[in-house]
């Protein structure tokens, strides 16, 4: 018997994988790519929930799949949760890590302070309308960039209790208390019991 798709709102392969192996034996997870999904999504929405929603029902609506997106901001206690919504494009449209990493240790330059978490927000359509589910992962904004792992924020992000920043951690210890992690286990389990 073939198992029900689900597409994931991504063209990132290594983010297909993680998934599709977590769910293997009760979805097969698939790519945009994969339904010929080429266009850019929009995302124009003012909160990170709001985006998540918006790319997984615009799948949903354009090529009649259930689908899930995910959506990620880092938001920083001492700007009042900012950058939020824009933590891709902070440093500038260009959505460069290196950039967006100068202005944020600028922006806290002499602050004490550096309490700060990234939320993840997965957005997931199906029969029963679209549903929510939320990953946080707290820490803090480190005083410069240390570690070469990871991606983004990574260097610049102690998670709590933690000596090492994200960018210093094996890619397994990183997934297992991040915020990206724990949104993916949520949506995983709820997905399991009803397969
Ligand atoms: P997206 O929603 O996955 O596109 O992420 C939005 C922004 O947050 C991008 O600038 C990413 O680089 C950053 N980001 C998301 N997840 C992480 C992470 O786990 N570590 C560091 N930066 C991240």
């Amino acid at each position: 018997m073939s198992l029900p798709r689900l597409v994931f709102a991504t063209r990132n392969p290594g983010k297909v994988k993680e998934i599709a192996d977590l769910l293997s034996g009760h979805f097969e997870v698939i790519g945009l790519d994969e339904i010929g999904c080429m266009e850019d999504i929009p995302e124009t929405s003012d909160t990170i929930e709001g985006n998540a929603i918006q790319k997984a029902e615009y799948v949903k609506r354009h090529y009649g799949v259930d689908c899930f997106a995910d959506d990620t901001g880092l938001e920083v206690d001492a700007l009042g949760g900012a950058p939020g919504v824009y933590t891709a494009r902070y440093g500038g449209p260009q959505k460069d890590a290196e950039a967006n990493m100068t202005q944020l240790l600028g922006a806290l330059e002499g602050r004490a302070d550096r309490g700060a978490q990234f939320r993840t927000v997965i957005a997931l359509t199906g029969a029963e309308g679209t549903r929510t589910f939320e990953g946080i992962c707290r820490g803090n904004i480190a005083e410069s960039r240390s570690g070469a792992d990871g991606f983004g924020y990574d260097p610049v992000f102690k998670p709590a209790g933690e000596k090492r920043t994200f960018a210093e951690m094996p890619s397994h210890e990183k997934n297992a208390i991040s915020h990206r992690g724990m949104a993916v286990r949520a949506m995983v389990s709820e997905l399991r019991a009803h397969r």
